[in-house]
């Protein structure tokens, strides 16, 4: 295994003998294996001390971080820079660090459930688009700065895709013997985006570089497409109540994709751009972009409408064959003759959904995650070393392997904060801020007998004191992306 293997190999290099020869595995006539007893001698466990450290920046740090003066009034921007969950690179553009990397590839996970539970087919196509497509539909030009262009050595010009209209209708126009049987098409990908944004701000939610999920239809008939695009919108309104993000599906403008019909899901926040008119007396909510600006009442009941802001996390577009026709994407029809076909096209912003979902949940100083996407469901916390409670030590190591025993699908999502230098409540602060959904402590109460742990649930705000067993069932009903 990479545990006994390379990783093992590596860290003799700093290890010290005496350290070696109290591991209970190595005197017990086990493989030895030098990362257990860095774990408390319990076999694989996830430990904090070895991880990419919790930053805890202040507020001026974060601020010189991203070269900025004055405040950082987004939320979520502030609270992933100081606890180290993104680190600028360029203006719009971050790394992810590991623990955004786990809960993005959670919320991939669950866009993908969601896509392929309507018959998605996911695809990935480069991000390097010649420009040739891009004059085909004049969106070269029409594009403007937002497009981020280069030329390779040979002159040849290229964009970096913001979207992928175009790639993907050539594509399926290159299938020559598509036939309506095979339809309706749901493609798919999650990739890089790229968008020249003149002022990239509020971190992860407003980037020049981010991860977008487009698809694209195609189906034979324009009532087969409605179909379609109701059944896309569906799932989409499945994904966000998964994550238990309140969102609004809002009448949208078209904008530069083209098309005849479009909707945006929104998360209504105060730090978001777009701002809503919803309707409270019906379903009806709408961007101001799409209204009249002296229209104060709802167009279907008459109703005042209120205003509010939100975050755009999802888009839909229903196109017709304004892209088909121009790179003749056809299939042959029920009578055998050629018909192009009609299409739609649907984004959700991958990072932005993530951010998003970080400003909307999260206190001001605490982040908190939709339950699925924490990129670890449990924390352990042992006690502090020399203290009155350091015999439970113990105890959290067996806790750990029988939580390992007891719920194989909470395998690599708990966390050991070894750090036992630190005092419980110090390690507790940080575990606040990360935001795991369940803290667990062995304090005093860890040495009555029976023994009981201080569990706190982040996302209900409740702190109990559970015995072992009743840790394990209360873990078990964690449900993991
Ligand atoms: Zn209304």
């Amino acid at each position: 295994s990479l545990c006994c293997g390379v990783m093992g190999r590596l860290l003799t290099r700093w290890r010290t003998l005496p350290v070696l020869a109290t591991c209970s595995r190595h005197l017990s006539g086990y493989v030895p294996c030098r990362l257990h007893h860095r774990t408390l001698g319990r076999g694989k466990h996830l430990v904090l001390s070895r991880m990419f450290q919790p930053q805890n920046l202040r507020e001026d740090q974060v601020l010189s971080l991203e070269g900025r003066s004055g405040d950082l009034t987004c939320k979520s921007q502030r609270l992933m820079l100081q606890v180290g969950l993104i680190h600028p690179a360029s203006p719009g553009c971050y790394h992810l660090l590991p623990y955004t990397v786990r809960a993005l590839e959670k919320l991939v996970r669950v866009i993908d459930q969601e896509m392929q539970a309507i018959g998605g087919q996911k695809v990935n196509m480069p991000s390097l688009s010649p420009a040739d497509l891009w004059r085909a539909t004049n969106r070269w030009d029409l594009m403007g700065k937002e497009l981020l262009r280069l030329r390779d050595r040979h002159g040849k010009e290229y964009c970096l895709g913001p979207t992928h209209e175009e790639a993907i209708t050539a594509l399926v126009a290159s299938q020559k013997t598509l036939s309506y049987k095979q339809l309706p098409f749901l493609l798919y990908q999650v990739t890089r985006k790229f968008r020249d944004e003149p002022r990239p701000r509020f971190g992860l939610l407003r980037g020049r570089e981010f991860y977008m999920k487009d698809m694209y239809t195609f189906d034979s008939s324009t009532e087969a497409a409605q179909q379609t695009y109701s059944l896309v919108c569906g799932a989409y309104c499945s994904l966000f109540s998964r994550l238990g993000l309140p969102f609004v599906k809002v009448q949208a403008d078209v904008g530069s994709i083209g098309g005849t019909m479009s909707h945006e899901f929104q998360l209504p926040v105060d730090v978001g751009e777009d701002r809503l008119a919803v309707c409270l007396s019906c379903s009806f909510s709408a961007n101001m972009e799409t209204l009249d600006l002296s229209q104060t009442h709802c167009p279907v009941c008459q109703g005042p409408l209120t205003e509010t802001k939100g975050i755009e996390v999802g888009h839909t577009f229903y196109l017709g064959t304004k892209y088909s026709s121009i790179f003749n994407a056809q299939f042959t029809n029920i009578y055998g003759k050629p018909s192009l076909a009609e299409m739609g096209c649907y984004g959700l912003g991958v990072t932005r959904i993530l951010a998003a979902a970080i400003e909307v949940l999260s206190t001001e100083d605490c982040i908190r995650w939709p339950g699925l996407l924490a990129p670890y469901q449990v924390c352990l916390i042992p006690p502090k070393r020399g203290s009155k409670e350091e015999a439970a030590t113990e105890l959290m190591g067996s806790l750990h392997d029988h939580i390992a025993e007891a719920l194989p699908q909470l395998h690599g999502e708990v966390l050991l904060d070894d750090r036992t230098h630190l005092t419980i409540g110090n390690r507790l602060k940080d575990a606040n801020k990360l935001g795991y959904p369940f803290v667990i402590i062995a304090g005093k109460r860890a040495l009555e007998d029976p023994s009981h742990l201080e569990v706190w649930c982040q996302n209900t705000g409740e702190v109990v004191f559970l015995t072992k067993e009743g840790v394990v069932e209360l873990l078990s009903t964690v449900q993991v992306a």
